[in-house]
C-alpha cells in the first residue's frame, strides 16, 4: 500500500474517533440515538428553550417599531454548505461595509448577520421549528445576527447576545422560480455531507418575505447543542415561497450518516410562563384609527355637554 494512501486512512479514522467521542460536540443529531431526546446540558434542564407553539393566549401586541433589515438588498458572495445537519450559508463577515445587520423592532442593540440555515421536515405537515397555532409550515429558514462589538462567543453568554430572525417557507405550487431559486440551483452540488460551493450576486433579501412589518418576539435559546439561552428570537408572521420541487431537493440532502436528512427540526419547547409579544404590519393604520376613535369620542363627549348647558 503506498504511504500516502497509509497516512490518508490514519487520517480518516482519527477524524471519525475526534468525531464520534463521547461528550462530543459532533455526536448530536435528528436520529433516534443522537437525536434531540439525547441531547444534553442546557437542552435538558434549562427553562428558556426554542423553539416554541406561538399560541393566542400566550401572545400580547405589543406597540414596537418596525423592524429595520440594513444592507439586505446589497449584492455579495456567501458560502453554502451541507453540514451534515443543515444548508449552511455563510461568508457574510467578508461582506465588510456591506454586511447585512438588523436593527430596530424593539431590539435594544444592532445586530449582524453572520449566517443563515434551515429546518425541514419528512413531510409538508412537519419541518419549521416554531408553530402556529400548533401548525407548523414544511420548513423554516433562520437568520442568525451577532450583537455588534461582541464575538460569538461572548454573544452566547448573554441573554440578547444573538438575535435570530425565523422565517416560515410555505409552499406554493406555482412552478416559476421564486426568490429560493439561486439556492435551490445549487443544491445538486450539496448533495453529500461536508459539500461546499459558492453563490455570487446573492442578495439577503432573496431569503425575506415580501411583508417584514408583522412579527412575533420572545426570549429563547439556540434550538441546536447546546441550547444557549441567548437569542432575541423574531418570527416573521409572512412566510416565503417554496416550491414542492425545491422542498424535494431539501430532502434529498444527505446527513452525516449518509442516508437522506429529511428531518432536522427540534421538537416544541415549553413556554414556561414567557409571554410573546406581536407586532401587527398595520401597526401604524391601527394607531391613526385609535387616535382618531378617541378624537370622535371626545368631539362627541364636548357637543354633549355644549347641550347639556345650553
Ligand atoms: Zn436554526
Amino acid at each position: 500500500m503506498p504511504s500516502h494512501l497509509v497516512l490518508s486512512l490514519l487520517l480518516t479514522a482519527l477524524l471519525a474517533v475526534v468525531q464520534c467521542g463521547p461528550g462530543n460536540d459532533h455526536a448530536w443529531g435528528y436520529d433516534k440515538n443522537n437525536g434531540p431526546d439525547t441531547w444534553q446540558g442546557k437542552c435538558q434542564n434549562h427553562l428558556k428553550q426554542s423553539p416554541i407553539d406561538i399560541r393566542a393566549p400566550d401572545v400580547d401586541y405589543a406597540l414596537l417599531h418596525r423592524m429595520h433589515f440594513l444592507n439586505y438588498d446589497m449584492d455579495g458572495k456567501i458560502e453554502l454548505s451541507n453540514t451534515g445537519r443543515t444548508l449552511f450559508a455563510g461568508g457574510f463577515e467578508s461582506w465588510q461595509h456591506k454586511q447585512p445587520m438588523i436593527q430596530g423592532g424593539g431590539l435594544k442593540h444592532r445586530y449582524k448577520l453572520v449566517q443563515f440555515h434551515l429546518h425541514w421536515g419528512q413531510n409538508d405537515a412537519v419541518g419549521s421549528e416554531h408553530a402556529l397555532g400548533s401548525l407548523h409550515y414544511p420548513a423554516e429558514l433562520h437568520l442568525v445576527h451577532v450583537r455588534e462589538g461582541l464575538t460569538l462567543k461572548e454573544a452566547l453568554t448573554r441573554p440578547d447576545g444573538l438575535a435570530v430572525v425565523g422565517v416560515f417557507l410555505a409552499r406554493t405550487s406555482d412552478p416559476v422560480a421564486n426568490n429560493f431559486s439561486p439556492i435551490s440551483e445549487k443544491l445538486h452540488e450539496l448533495r453529500h455531507s461536508g459539500n461546499t460551493t459558492e453563490l455570487k450576486n446573492f442578495r439577503t433579501k432573496y431569503v425575506l418575505p415580501l411583508d417584514t412589518e408583522a412579527f412575533y418576539r420572545y426570549e429563547g435559546s439556540l434550538t441546536t447543542p447546546d441550547c444557549s439561552e441567548a437569542v432575541v428570537w423574531t418570527v416573521l408572521a409572512e412566510p416565503m415561497a417554496i416550491s414542492s420541487h425545491q422542498l424535494h431537493l431539501l430532502r434529498q440532502l444527505h446527513n452525516k450518516e449518509l442516508v437522506k436528512s429529511d428531518k432536522n427540526y427540534r421538537p416544541l419547547q415549553p413556554l414556561n410562563g414567557r409571554r410573546i409579544q406581536y407586532r401587527p404590519s398595520k401597526f401604524d393604520r391601527v394607531s391613526i384609527c385609535s387616535s382618531s376613535a378617541a378624537f370622535s369620542i371626545l368631539v362627541t363627549s364636548f357637543t354633549l355637554l355644549i347641550s347639556l348647558i345650553y
